[in-house]
């Protein structure tokens, strides 16, 4: 559904672009509509909305918003963070004012949890390089020993595993890593740990210092950013790895790229950076200790169903005046 070049006249609109089911586009077009912003940044967004008193409802991926958008959006009643991150949402703005803040968390978890898993194995046992050595034809003798020597990989059975934040993506990562017989760690001052799930509570420096992988799990707020820094890099293991599917700045990148340059870790898989699309001569590109995705954590057809449906659920709320089912307090 399209809306006048800069003023939208329908009740929900999609500032970025993300995938949103037939079935659930249907749902919010019989809810008075929505239209795509597909807004470059936050300026962007707030020159196309222009004073569009009709709009009750923003749902964003991860165009920050914040004051800039009530002022074009006066009828306002709630955001939507699409995903679980809403680090880009000004959530103390918006709920001092009695607009709803909710994201749709729990949804793309099982998603993130798997890709953690898929980047940790492509690490170990270098997927990512052998399908390249494969394509490139560089496979020409049967002999196990005629392999590249980087073919040699290393298990995750029996390994020490260390998760940091242990929500909803930690608590499902947790449970993949009981299959592979590791002893996982886990460092969340917030979370319980229930029983009969195979975890122990551990503290931060415990876990850099003894973890074989150590995989991030938190939210970025000011407490989370750069919390694996130079120094907390210089205590994990010469082999130790790092999985980053949460949000790129918990990583101070350049002392993770000096660390990696200098062989004093085993390697980092990371689906998340502090720029977002990582540029084209980037350190990274140059390391082979290091698997890269390009923020696909939660991309996959059954989150984006769950998702979908989760954006409805909390549209249907905000424009009722009820309180949405992951309102963030
Ligand atoms: P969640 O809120 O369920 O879990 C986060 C956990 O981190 C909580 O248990 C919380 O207690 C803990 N935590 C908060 N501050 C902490 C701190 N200082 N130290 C230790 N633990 C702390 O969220 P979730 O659904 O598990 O998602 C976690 C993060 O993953 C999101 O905030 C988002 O940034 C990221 N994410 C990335 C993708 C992707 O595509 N790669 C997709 C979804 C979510």
């Amino acid at each position: 559904m399209m809306a006048d070049k800069e003023k939208f006249f329908v009740p929900v609109i999609f500032a970025d672009r993300f995938f949103m089911s037939a079935n659930a586009l249907a749902d919010i077009t019989l809810k008075g509509g929505y239209a795509w912003a597909d807004a470059k940044d936050h300026f962007d967004l707030a020159e196309k909305l222009t004073g569009s008193p009709f709009v009750r409802v923003i749902v964003s991926e991860y165009i920050k918003i914040n004051s800039l958008i009530l002022e074009q959006a006066p009828g306002l009643k709630g955001v939507i963070a699409y995903g679980a991150g809403y680090d880009h949402i000004d959530v103390d703005f918006f709920t001092s004012r009695g607009i709803f803040v909710c994201n749709c968390r729990g949804e793309n978890a099982q998603a993130v949890a798997e890709l953690t898993f898929g980047l940790l194995l492509s690490l170990m046992r270098r997927i990512h390089l052998a399908d390249h050595f494969i394509r490139e034809n560089g496979w020409k003798r049967t002999d196990s020993a005629a392999l590249p020597e980087w073919t040699m990989g290393r298990e995750l059975w029996g390994k020490t595993f260390g998760i940091i934040g242990l929500g909803q993506i930690g608590s499902r990562v947790a449970r993949i890593a009981r299959g592979f017989d590791m002893r996982i760690l886990s460092y969340d001052p917030f979370a319980q740990i229930k029983e009969g799930m195979g975890v122990e509570s551990a503290g931060l420096e415990d876990i850099l210092s003894n973890a074989d992988i150590i995989s991030l799990h938190v939210p970025l707020t000011a407490e989370t950013e750069k919390m694996v820094n130079a120094r907390a890099l210089s205590l994990l293991k010469p082999e130790a790895v790092l999985v980053n599917t949460s949000r790129g700045k918990i990583i101070d990148e350049p002392a993770l790229i000096k660390a990696l340059e200098e062989r004093r870790i085993g390697g980092a898989a990371l689906d998340v950076f502090s720029q977002e699309p990582i540029p084209s001569d980037h350190p990274f590109f140059r390391l082979k200790n290091v698997v890269l995705s390009p923020h696909m954590g939660a991309m996959t057809q059954e989150a984006g169903e769950r998702l979908s449906d989760a954006v409805v659920r909390q549209v249907r709320d905000i424009i009722t005046g009820r309180k949405p089912e992951c309102l963030i307090e």
